[in-house]
């Protein structure tokens, strides 16, 4: 019994929620995604503490951290305690009749399981992407499971032979469908600032301290597409992602980029193994 639902340790296919809860209806809930190496979790406080903001965020009372348990228990139920793993933490707002504005009497759902993942030789990937307009809300730091632009835009990406889709907010680049985005620029590696247009990435953070512990100049500021003649390396990075160097991007079939360097990014690549290994 593996998944955890409202309390229940329950076998996947008999795991079941209402017709009538708000995650399933109006995609009125949030997630979370934590690894965990070799049966280690990686970050874990951090992606505890998003979970809580974006919890704060949608106003559902509920204390993010009590979860911790929980998860280590999944990853121990799943036997998952020296294999590369994810833990996947899902809160509804609850069911009650549809409507709009939320029923007072309302009991958060939530849901967390763990399951198993490649972690291993990501440095070895590289990722040919398109870049598409960026048609998310204006909410992006929230972690919710309304998730329809994404998918549209990684499907897109899919549908025709791309890894993933970089999204551009009126000509400047926001981040992946999935994915944290960053560039580098005469040396110094540039990130879109944190605030409503992005997720406020686990790893992105990450790769910003490494970048800091190597002396590498970090500008939080946004690139604009006409930047990319000027760009020497691009590359994302996500939980299950981690660091991967973009070969090639495409915008309205025309190849609009194509990888200069990449020394830079092995080195974040480098470092980021040592800290997730150790
Ligand atoms: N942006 C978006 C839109 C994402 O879905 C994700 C998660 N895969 C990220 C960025 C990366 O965030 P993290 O490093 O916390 O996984």
């Amino acid at each position: 019994k593996e998944v955890y639902l409202n309390g229940k340790w329950l076998k996947p296919d008999e795991a079941f929620v209402s017709v009538f809860d708000r995650a399933f209806m109006f995609g009125d809930g949030i997630y979370e995604v934590t690894p965990f190496y070799k049966g280690k979790g990686f970050k874990l406080k951090e992606h505890l503490k998003r979970l809580q903001y974006s919890l704060d965020q949608i106003q559902i009372t509920f204390d993010a951290f009590s979860l911790e348990k929980l998860m280590l228990e999944a990853i121990d139920r799943a036997g998952l305690h020296n294999a590369d793993a994810a833990v996947y933490i899902q809160l509804s707002r609850g069911a009650g009749a549809r409507s709009h504005f939320v029923p007072e009497k309302i009991e958060t759902s939530i849901l967390l399981y763990a399951f198993g993942v490649t972690l291993e030789g990501f440095e070895k990937k590289t990722w040919h992407v398109m870049a598409s307009e960026d048609k998310r809300w204006y909410r992006c730091d929230i972690k919710s499971t309304a998730l329809l632009a994404n998918v549209m835009a990684n499907e897109a990406a899919i549908s025709a032979g791309f890894h993933e889709n970089l999204l551009l907010r009126n000509g400047y680049f926001t981040e992946g469908s999935h994915s944290s985005l960053f560039f580098v620029k005469y040396g110094v590696v540039y990130t879109h600032p944190e605030g409503p247009e992005i997720l406020s990435g686990i790893t992105r953070a990450e790769v910003i301290n490494i970048c800091a512990s190597l002396n590498i100049k970090v500008i939080e500021k946004t690139v604009h597409f006409d930047e990319l003649v000027e760009v020497e390396e691009v590359f994302v990075t996500g939980t299950t992602t981690q660091i991967i160097p973009i070969s090639s991007i495409t915008h309205h079939n025309k190849k609009v980029y194509t990888t200069r360097k990449d020394s830079l990014t092995k080195k974040l690549q480098e470092v980021f193994i040592k800290r997730t290994r150790r």
